[in-house]
């Protein structure tokens, strides 16, 4: 099952998407949180729904970000093509390496990313797969890791290269207003077989930038999500970005860096297409 939020009269709500169409969730699951909470019976309740669930063209509705985390969990790093592409860091850690991104730059498909080169001139794309957590867990030992999560979205982590470089840490240059894109939608764990084997890409104004394979992680999802449990309560609507591949403009040979007006696609095998045009600062 693929789920979205959505604007229904200017209130964001939760759908149901299939195939190029949106249909209303039961109304006792009003977004994505509650629904996740409902576990089987809001699964089961939603398909019983379906076959009257008032319907609207996806094309036509406007949506939201599926999810509004309470912080951005982060991993980096985590592919050895992409690793080798940035000169200052290990080809493959020991431990997985974790960063967040604050919730409030979190934005949905086709918002707008804001370009300020009073404060950037090195704004960069990165697709990642992310994972929705289902069920809380602290310790949560690496063969039971999937049963936590409820499923998988895209991220764009937008990072700005020269503020990652100037403060000393990630945290600023990954959090300016905007930089996180998310969605288009919720694909619920049962419809992914395998998070391990989801091809994913990003064109940028139709250029392929970026083209891999979740395969090639460094740390699988189930590793992710034990490593960062260990003595850290993982809950309900947490969401942990995975990573991203070689490709970004950071790693292009000269660095290529966003301007207004470019288009990012990011998409991700059996979960969807997110997009987003960088705008210049009002
Ligand atoms: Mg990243």
């Amino acid at each position: 099952m693929k789920l979205c939020m959505f604007l229904d009269d200017g209130r964001e709500r939760l759908g149901i998407v299939a195939g190029e169409e949106v249909l209303d969730a039961p109304a006792e699951y009003p977004d994505m949180r509650a629904f996740i909470r409902g576990g089987e019976a809001a699964l089961r309740a939603a398909r019983a729904a379906l076959p009257k669930a008032a319907r609207r063209p996806l094309a036509a509705v406007r949506l939201a970000p599926p999810i509004r985390p309470a912080t951005m969990l982060c991993s980096g790093s985590n592919y050895r093509d992409h690793n080798k592409e940035k000169a200052n860091t290990p080809i493959s850690g020991k431990e997985p390496e974790f960063f967040v991104k604050t919730a409030d730059c979190v934005i949905g498909h086709d918002e707008k990313i804001i370009y300020d080169e009073r404060l950037t001139k090195k704004l960069d794309a990165e697709t990642e797969l992310a994972i929705v957590i289902g069920k809380p867990g602290r310790h949560i030992p690496v063969e039971r890791a999937l049963e936590h999560v409820f499923g998988y979205t895209i991220v764009n982590d937008v990072t700005a290269r020269d503020l990652q470089a100037l403060h000393g840490q990630w945290f600023k240059g990954k959090s300016l207003d905007t930089s996180c894109p998310i969605g288009p939608v919720v694909v619920c764990r049962q419809a992914i077989a395998d998070p391990g084997r989801l091809s994913l890409s990003m064109h940028v104004n139709g250029e392929l930038r970026q083209q891999a394979n979740t395969s090639s992680m460094v740390f699988d999802v189930a590793e992710i999500i034990a490593q960062l449990s260990r003595g850290m309560t993982l809950l309900p609507g947490d969401i942990i970005a995975t990573g991203t591949p070689s490709g970004v403009g950071l790693g292009l040979t000269p660095p290529v860096f966003l301007q207004p007006g470019d288009v990012m696609l990011a998409e991700i095998e059996g979960i969807g297409r997110l997009e987003n045009t960088v705008k210049e600062h009002a």
